[in-house]
């Protein structure tokens, strides 16, 4: 019901077993609006965060959260929750770790081994201000996205990819 309510991310299904398994695992979701990331819309639409009482990660409430969103995302931390990706692309510079950065992965449907621009979660980075993450290939790609066939082109690229997850 969430997944077709929210259209929340597959790897959310089995990141829930996961953490089934292993309570209390921690998930780098960065602060934003509802209208800008699933997993957001899905916590304001079906749950309510808190602080953890012993820490400083954010956690479900039980009391104020559904039954299904305690299924998928019950068993997780969040403690990053409440920083935006600027502030905390302004962490990793003062922590040094501009590398990583270099490696991490976000898009669902790579192009050249590279990010695409043209799926969900390319586009929220673009739109945070972390376009410095995706090829300069990419972002012309976001910026034509509507008027090419580029989207005809990642909508079937998007179903073949589904279709063997
Ligand atoms: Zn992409």
């Amino acid at each position: 019901m969430i997944k077709k309510d929210t259209n929340l991310g597959s790897q959310h299904e089995w990141l829930a077993r996961l953490a089934y398994t292993e309570p209390g695992m921690e998930i780098g979701t960065e602060a934003s609006t509802p209208e800008t990331t699933r997993i957001m819309a899905t916590i304001h639409k079906y749950g309510k965060l808190i602080k953890e009482r012993d820490g400083d990660c954010y956690i479900l409430d039980p009391e104020n959260s559904s039954k299904e969103i305690m299924l998928i995302l019950g068993n997780f931390k969040f403690p990053i929750i409440d920083k935006t990706e600027l502030e905390m692309k302004r962490n990793i510079e003062l922590w040094g770790y501009e590398d990583v950065m270099e490696n991490i992965w976000f898009c669902h449907t790579p192009i050249y081994g590279k990010p695409c621009g043209l799926c969900h979660p390319c586009a929220v980075k673009i739109k945070s201000g972390m376009d410095f993450l995706l090829p300069k290939s990419a972002l012309k790609r976001y910026g034509r996205k509507d008027k090419t066939p580029y989207n005809v082109i990642y909508k079937l690229k998007r179903r073949i990819s589904q279709y063997f997850i």
